[in-house]
Parts: C-alpha cells; structure tokens; sequence
C-alpha cells in the first residue's frame, strides 16, 4: 500500500481544516517501526484536536489521533519484529508526530508497548488512553498508600471515557464508588460498572466552601476547575485526589484549606509522557482487573469514516463511555 487513508489538520489563512487525505508513505515521519493501524479512539483530546478549540497541534500538516493499536509491518528496533501487536498511547502522537487517524503510522519502537496476553486490539483501544488514564489515577492512589477502608472513592465525570473506566476499576479493587455525573439517564449504568451511589454533578459544579464535610477518602477526577476545588473540600483527613483532566476547565479555584488542615494531597496524572514501567504496570493492570463486559457496556465501535463527528461530539459531553475508530 503506497497510499493510505488519513485524516488531515491543515491550518491555514481560510482558516482551521480537518478532512479525509490520502497520504504516501514517504510522508510518514522518522521512527524505527512501521504499523498498520487497526483501531484508534475518540479521547476529549481528539476533539480538542479536530476542532482546533485548544492548541493540542503542533505541526501542520498533523494527522490527529493520540492513540493507536495495530501490527506492526516493519520495524528496524530490536524489540519489535513483524506481525507484533502494538500500542501507543502519548509521546506527543497526534499533537507533534503524526497520529493515530491513519491506515499506517510510522513511530519510535521505544514509545511502543505490547498488546498485554488477553486483550484484542479493539478491547485495548476500548480502554484506549482515557482507561489508561483511569488506571494510572487509581496506581497512583494505592503508590500514596489509600486502601477502600479508608472510606469510599469519588470519580467526577463519571459517565465519560476515563471516568467510567475509573468506575469500574475502583469497584473492581473493593472501594465502594460515588460516581458524580450531569447524566442521571446512566445512573443504572453507572451501578452496572460498579458505582454504589450516583451524585448529581451540579452538587460539585459550582464555587464552593474552602472545607466541607469529610465525604470521601479518594477521589479520581477528569473534570477540574470548582468541581476539583470541592472534591478537595470534601476530601477526609489523610486521603488524595488524583487530577487528570480538565473537561470543567483548566482553572483550580481552591484553597490551600484541606492541603494543610487534613493533610489531603493532590496526585498529577499524566499520561503522554509517563515513563514505559509504569505505562507497562498500568496495562498489565488494566488486562487483568477490567471486567471484559464491563468494557463492553461502555464501549461505542464506529467506523473510520465517523471518526471526525465523533471527535467533535466529545467536546459536548455526549458521548458514554469510550469509542473505538476501526481503522484497518
Ligand atoms: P469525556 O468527554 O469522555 O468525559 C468527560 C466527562 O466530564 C463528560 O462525560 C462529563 O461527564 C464531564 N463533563 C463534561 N463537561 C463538564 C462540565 N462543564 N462540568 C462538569 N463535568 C463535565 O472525556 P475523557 O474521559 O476522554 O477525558 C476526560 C478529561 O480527562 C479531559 O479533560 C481529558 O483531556 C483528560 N485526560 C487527561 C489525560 C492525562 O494524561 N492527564 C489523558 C486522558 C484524558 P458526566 O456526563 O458524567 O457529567
């Protein structure tokens, strides 16, 4: 295949463009593994991508897509060889180098991990880098030490991509789950993955007290800005919040209140540069807590060609669960 099926971001003077392209493989960038691509996602940074609302892009032309599963067709590195099936999440994919949304991409082996034994490539992009995500929110919480008898788990955004994955995770590891959403329609759902109570996201939303009543031990959150600043609030002597997103906003209006009145910590999650060992715990993790009909019941297939709506409907807060693109 001399030729593939893209997506494209151009920027330009007519303005922000994203469109189907054909691409050459001359115009693939350096990278020592060369992938057919079989599935990719739609990640809240898809969408921040395709529509041009953040600067996630850093080059243009860029293909967008931040993560990938796929086989590998060649490879100069020594730890991949043809046929290997492969992720990548991060490293700057669909931001910096080019992405995800592609027939082919051409990458570092060293960014690569290895599909873990038990999962498909779909079921790995089901996850995709929002489960990821929620996996290295919940590792993160048990590394500060936090254990389901300290009392239960909040997760914000529940009804979303990391969210939902983070539901099901904590459950699966003994916390009882409060999962806050603006979409009381999933609460059955929510409790399906594992949520024992569902909280109205509103309660959270707006700005709050510096300290409130201690409600929660831990708390995973993908929503930031006030929502963030009450779980903090709310948080019990002792526990942590790990931050991973900003779908409320990027702002933090919170006090330094339950930092140095009950010694709550504050976890940063990121996943796009995050070192390869713990990418490597956090996968094997995911393949062998995460119920695979759980994963089935928050999980969307649409094909390649839906891809771009898709992104643009993440940013809207419409879409449950995770979507899978089927590339290949
Ligand atoms: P989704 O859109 O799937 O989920 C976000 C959820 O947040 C929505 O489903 C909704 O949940 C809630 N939400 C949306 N808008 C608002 C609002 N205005 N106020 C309160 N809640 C809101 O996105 P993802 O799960 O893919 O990503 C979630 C966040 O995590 C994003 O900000 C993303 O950038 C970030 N992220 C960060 C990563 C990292 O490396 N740190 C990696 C992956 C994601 P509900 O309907 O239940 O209320």
């Amino acid at each position: 295949m001399a030729t593939f099926k893209a997506i494209r971001i151009d920027k330009s003077e007519a303005g922000y463009q994203a469109a189907f392209a054909d691409f050459d493989d001359a115009d693939l960038m350096n990278g020592d593994v060369t992938v057919r691509v079989t599935h990719s996602t739609v990640n809240y940074k898809d969408g921040l991508a395709v529509t041009g609302k953040s600067p996630v892009v850093r080059r243009f032309p860029m293909i967008p897509g931040i993560d990938f599963a796929g086989i590998v067709e060649a490879s100069t590195h020594p730890a991949w060889k043809v046929g290997d099936e492969v992720i990548l999440n991060g490293w700057g994919l669909g931001e910096t180098h080019l992405g995800g949304y592609a027939q082919k991409a051409r990458v570092k082996g060293d960014w690569l991990v290895p599909l873990p034994q038990g999962l498909t490539c779909a079921q790995a992009m089901a996850i995709g880098t929002a489960g990821y995500t929620a996996m290295l929110s919940v590792l993160a919480l048990e590394l500060h030490g936090l254990s389901p008898a300290m009392g239960p788990a909040i997760v914000t955004g529940a009804a979303g991509g990391v969210g939902s994955i983070a539901v099901a995770l904590l459950a699966k590891a003994g916390w009882r789950v409060i999962a806050s959403t603006g979409r009381p329609q999933e609460a059955d759902w929510l409790k399906s993955l594992g949520a024992a109570e569902v909280l109205d996201r509103s309660e959270l939303s707006a700005p709050g007290r510096p300290l409130g009543k201690e409600r929660w031990a831990a708390g995973v959150d993908s929503v930031g800005s006030h929502t963030l600043a009450n779980v903090l609030a709310q948080t019990s002597y002792g526990g942590a919040v790990a931050a991973c997103g900003l779908a409320q906003g990027m702002d933090l209006p919170a006090t330094v209140a339950p930092f140095i009145l009950r010694g709550v910590s504050l976890l940063g999650i990121d996943s796009v540069m995050c070192p390869k060992p713990r990418r490597m715990a956090a996968w094997a993790r995911l393949a062998s807590d995460l119920d695979a009909d759980k994963l089935a019941s928050l999980t969307t297939n649409v094909p390649f060609d839906a891809a771009l709506d898709t992104a643009r409907s993440i940013l809207e807060g419409k879409i449950r669960g995770r979507v899978v693109v089927e590339i290949g």
